[in-house]
């Protein structure tokens, strides 16, 4: 592949211990799934306050959770769950590479029955990387049909999100080889369901349902002789990412609510969320899945009913807000990206301005604007002041500008430096944050090796 010129992280970041875990695990995960769109950060514990505490590693985890009647949970970047049977046992969601070999551990020492069915909620590489730890001759491989061309897609743009995901999360940009193409994947499952899979197996039903969110072949497996409902990444202690930063298809909100509301109507008595703890008791996963369904809606139609009244997507990311009753935190999704999200999801990119029907980005105007202003200094002066009034992204717009002008420039990059260190100060999440570090980290190799730390 060729390297894109904007995209060169200067080499390793100093990362705390867990934070090294980590990337490691995303290494693993880009690589071994052929950089495909892979692992979504988990949320489990989360705080609002730190970002870096969604992700519970579960390394010294030295015993497998038993959540429930025939359920365990093995901890890591994403859960793997085990509900025992007498004729043998389902796994569902298998976790990164990375942690698949501990938990496999973990979860045998519960049962040594036969894996007769593996289960992927999502085809994330977060949820299917571990499948070679876990199947057996005769393991039965089960997703909703989705899944295959979800695949396809993130190994078609394979390339693309592997400078992604280098970007983001700080690491070596992997070499993928040769495109496989449009329909490349590999398609692991053997059975493929549309609305609904059922299988009954030591006396346990399991009925595997097409419940569309974060990705389209999302699905919840649900037991009801359990009251149990494994609910994959549709619901998390976060506002969902209905958009990432590092790139995807729309995630229709609508569908969210549908899909929360198909888990409400089950009753369910526990919910398995495959990052993050599970809910106990019916009346608080109504209390908790009403709240997150009702935020979503909520967000959707004031994004409908802004557009509809003629708001362009920029005043619409700064105008809607959640009540303060359906506050579920931003740690992982943020509101603004998913008003965004959901209006060009519905009607694409063009925002009226004739300009931008054309092939010339308004940064090709900027270094005779910065000329006629003064040249690069004196833009680069008024980021500084602009840093300095508490007013870092008018300072990013600033600095893009004199930077176009003059590519470079010390005093541009110093404030660039300086606004990308405000806004990560006040960052609380961690897709943000990610990309304010490569931000970060693009400055200061621009700036020289006096900068780099
Ligand atoms: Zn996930």
């Amino acid at each position: 592949m060729s390297r894109s010129a904007g995209l060169t992280p200067d080499g390793p970041v100093r990362r705390s211990p867990i934070e090294a875990i980590l990337w490691i695990a995303l290494a693993v995960s880009v690589i071994g799934l052929g950089g495909g769109a892979m692992a979504q950060p988990a949320s489990s514990g989360m705080n609002a306050d730190n970002p870096l505490t969604l992700i519970r590693m579960g390394q010294d985890q030295k015993k497998a959770i038993r959540v429930g009647e025939s359920i365990y949970q093995a901890i890591g970047f994403s859960n793997t769950f085990m509900v025992v049977t007498p004729a043998g046992n389902v796994i569902i969601d298998t976790s990164l590479p990375f942690n698949a070999a501990r938990h496999r551990q973990l979860l045998r020492a519960e049962s040594t029955g036969p894996i007769r069915y593996i289960v992927l909620t999502h085809a994330h590489g977060d949820h299917i990387g571990g499948v070679a730890a876990w199947k057996e001759a005769g393991t039965q491989i089960v997703a909703q049909r989705q899944h295959a061309e979800f695949r396809h897609y993130e190994v078609r743009l394979g390339e693309f999100f592997a400078r992604r995901n280098a970007a983001q999360f700080g690491l070596a940009i992997p070499s993928p080889g040769p495109s496989p193409g449009n329909y490349g994947a590999k398609i692991e499952p053997t059975i493929l369901f549309d609305e609904k899979y059922t299988f009954e197996l030591g006396g346990l039903t399991f009925e595997v349902l097409s419940t569309p969110g974060e990705t389209p072949d999302q699905a919840t497996v649900w037991v009801p002789q359990l009251r149990a409902a494994f609910v994959g990444d549709n619901f998390y202690q976060s506002f969902p990412n209905l958009y990432t930063l590092r790139g995807t298809e729309p995630r229709p909100a609508l569908a969210y609510v549908r899909s929360i509301e198909k888990v409400l109507a089950l009753r369910p008595e526990i919910v398995l969320p495959s990052h993050g703890d599970p809910i106990q008791g019916a009346a608080e996963i109504t209390r908790q899945l009403t709240k997150y369904r009702d935020a979503i809606l909520y967000v959707h139609d004031e994004t409908v009913k802004g557009m509809n009244a003629g708001k362009d997507v920029w005043q619409l990311m700064r105008e809607v807000q959640l009540p303060a009753e359906l506050e579920v935190g931003e740690a992982y999704g943020k509101l603004s990206w998913s008003v965004r999200g959901i209006y060009e999801g519905y009607v694409g990119w063009f925002d009226l301005d004739p300009a931008t029907i054309y092939e010339l980005p308004a940064r090709s105007v900027y270094p005779e604007v910065v000329r006629l202003a003064g040249g690069p200094e004196a833009i680069a002066a008024l980021a500084a002041q602009r840093n300095t009034a508490g007013e870092p992204v008018e300072a990013l717009h600033l600095t893009a500008m004199a930077l176009a002008a003059a590519p470079g420039h010390s005093g541009a990059l110093q404030a660039r430096l300086r606004a990308l260190e405000i806004l990560r100060e006040r960052c609380r999440n961690t897709n943000e944050r990610g990309w304010l570090e490569f931000a970060i980290r693009q400055t200061r190799q621009a700036l020289g090796p006096a900068t780099r730390r």
